[in-house]
C-alpha cells in the first residue's frame, strides 16, 4: 500500500494551499491508500483528522514536521512535542522516549532546512526522506547515499503545499495499514520503500 508521509494542510501550516478533502480527493484518484498530515511544529490538525477518518472510513495520520535547531525531522506517535526549538538529538531522544518514529526531511535540499551534515552526528533517527517531491534529483540521490551508508529506512513523500505536488511521492508498506498503531508497527519494521508517482501509477524507486 501507497502512503504520503510528509504532507501540509492549510488551517496550520500558513505555507499551504491544501483542505483536506482536496489532499485526499487527489490522493484516491493517484491510488494512496492513506495520507499523512505532517504540519509545520503543529499537531492540532489531530482531532480533525480522527473525525474526518471516522466519517469517510480514508486514513489521515498526523505526525509533525518539527523544526530542530539542526534541520526538520518528521515524527509520527507521540503526544506532545517542544514549543521552543531543540536540537535535533534531543528531538529525537525525546520522539523514542514517547514510542515514536522519526525520520529526516529532505536532508539536502537548498533551503537550510535540512540535516545535512548532521545526519551523521545524530543517533536514532529511524529513516531518512530520499524521494522529496520538492526537492532537486541530485539531493534526492545525495540522500539515498547516506541512507545506504547510515543504514536508515528510505521514505518518500510529497511535501506537498499544492494541489500539483499531492502524492508525486509516496512510500511503498507491504502491509495494509488501517490505523496509527498498525502505521507505527510497519515503520518500526522497516521494509517500506520509497515511490514516485507518473504516467498513472506509482512505481518503486530503485536505488
Ligand atoms: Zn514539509
Amino acid at each position: 500500500m501507497f502512503i504520503d508521509t510528509h504532507m501540509h494542510e492549510m488551517t496550520y501550516s500558513k505555507d499551504s494551499f491544501l483542505k483536506l478533502d482536496e489532499i485526499v480527493h487527489i490522493a484516491k484518484e493517484k491510488g494512496l491508500g492513506a495520507v499523512c498530515i505532517t504540519d509545520h511544529d503543529s499537531m492540532e490538525f489531530k482531532e480533525k483528522a480522527e473525525v474526518y477518518t471516522k466519517k469517510t472510513g480514508f486514513p489521515v495520520f498526523v505526525g509533525i514536521e518539527y523544526y530542530s535547531l539542526q534541520g526538520d525531522i518528521v515524527a509520527f506517535g507521540i503526544e506532545d512535542y517542544p514549543r521552543e526549538r531543540i536540537s535535533a538529538q534531543e528531538f529525537i531522544d525525546l520522539v523514542k522516549a514517547q514510542g515514536g518514529v522519526c525520520f529526516a526531511a529532505h536532508p539536502f535540499r537548498n533551503n537550510n532546512r535540512g540535516l545535512e551534515e548532521n545526519l551523521r552526528m545524530v543517533k536514532g533517527l529511524d529513516g531518512l526522506e530520499v524521494l522529496n517531491g520538492s526537492t532537486s534529483p541530485e539531493a534526492c540521490r545525495k540522500a539515498a547515499q547516506y541512507a545506504k551508508e547510515l543504514g536508515l529506512f528510505t521514505m518518500g513523500s510529497s511535501d506537498c503545499h499544492v494541489p500539483e505536488k499531492v502524492g508525486v511521492c509516496a512510500t511503498w508498506f507491504p502491509e495494509e495499514i488501517r490505523t496509527i498503531d498498525g502505521f507505527l508497527a510497519a515503520f518500526k519494521k522497516g521494509e517500506m520503500r520509497p515511490a514516485y508517482y507518473a504516467k498513472g501509477s506509482y512505481h518503486i524507486f530503485e536505488e
